[in-house]
């Protein structure tokens, strides 16, 4: 009984940061505060009341639209609500109540953000890949004092630091090739004035990776994230007739799946 009460409260304890997430994915693009002042609609500009505001009730009651203007809200503020709760609640379940809880969390938030703000307006903003390296590089420098009590151990804030040189460095220079076979030794003519196949944003989020999940998980998030990548963009190419699509999507997804799955494919692939 007592289990059920505290999985049901971290449920709506991630839907109500799914619902600050949904504000940095508003606001953040905008150059708008996060913190101040409080909800409106994006719309007619109102303020919401708080009992407005409550994750999935609020939106299931005004059935998805403003209680003033009486438009439509996306439904993907309700959908992130929905993705986070059950994010929250499924690393409570595998990780308990414990630094690693809000650790992965954190770090889940952020690629959340990124993703949601990289579909639709093609940035990932700073304040979330850099702030997010600084962040992980921090969070495991702290790790280091938890493993022995007595002597600060380096050897997590080496990683996040690798990570960091090695996640960013890897699509650094893989844009510099493919830039240099593509437009200097095929000389295609640049694509809609673009003349970088992979944008800086994209650097910064697998460096930002990298600081959370250390350089191997780095890699091996770089090389699972273009296959998501393939599918999608031929899909896109087929529907839209659109060969641009934003890759910070599938560098988090692939992330994601790292967190879980990555330990025991490397394990699998050097035989450890
Ligand atoms: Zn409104």
């Amino acid at each position: 009984m007592l289990d059920i009460v505290i999985k049901t409260f971290v449920f709506i304890f991630g839907a109500v940061v799914g619902s600050f997430i949904n504000v940095c994915i508003y606001r953040m693009p905008l150059g708008k505060s996060v913190v101040w002042p409080g909800s409106h609609c994006p719309l007619c500009e109102k303020r919401i009341p708080w009992y407005d505001n409550i994750p999935f009730l609020s939106y299931i009651m005004l059935s998805g639209k403003c209680r003033f203007c009486r438009k439509k809200i996306s439904p993907l503020y309700l959908m992130v609500e929905l993705l986070s709760a059950i994010i929250f609640l499924v690393f409570f379940n595998r990780y308990g109540l414990s630094y690693n809880l809000f650790y992965y969390l954190a770090f889940v938030c952020l690629l959340m953000i990124a993703t949601f703000i990289d579909i639709p307006h093609r940035i990932i903003p700073d304040e979330i890949s850099i702030g997010g390296m600084i962040l992980g590089f921090i969070l495991n420098t702290a790790r280091g004092f938890n493993l022995h009590p007595f002597a600060f151990n380096p050897r997590p804030a080496i990683d996040s630091f690798l990570g960091i040189i090695i996640g960013g460095g890897i699509i650094y220079f893989t844009g510099v090739l493919f830039d240099l076979i593509y437009f200097k030794l095929l000389k295609k003519p640049p694509i809609q004035g673009e003349t970088e196949s992979m944008g800086g944003g994209d650097v910064k989020l697998l460096a930002m990776i990298g600081a959370f999940l250390g350089w191997e998980k780095a890699l091996f998030t770089f090389f699972i994230a273009p296959f998501f990548g393939a599918a999608i963009g031929i899909l896109n190419l087929l529907i839209k007739k659109d060969h641009t699509i934003p890759y910070g999507p599938f560098l988090s997804l692939a992330a994601f799946l790292s967190i879980i799955w990555a330990d025991k494919i490397i394990a699998l692939i050097l035989l450890r």
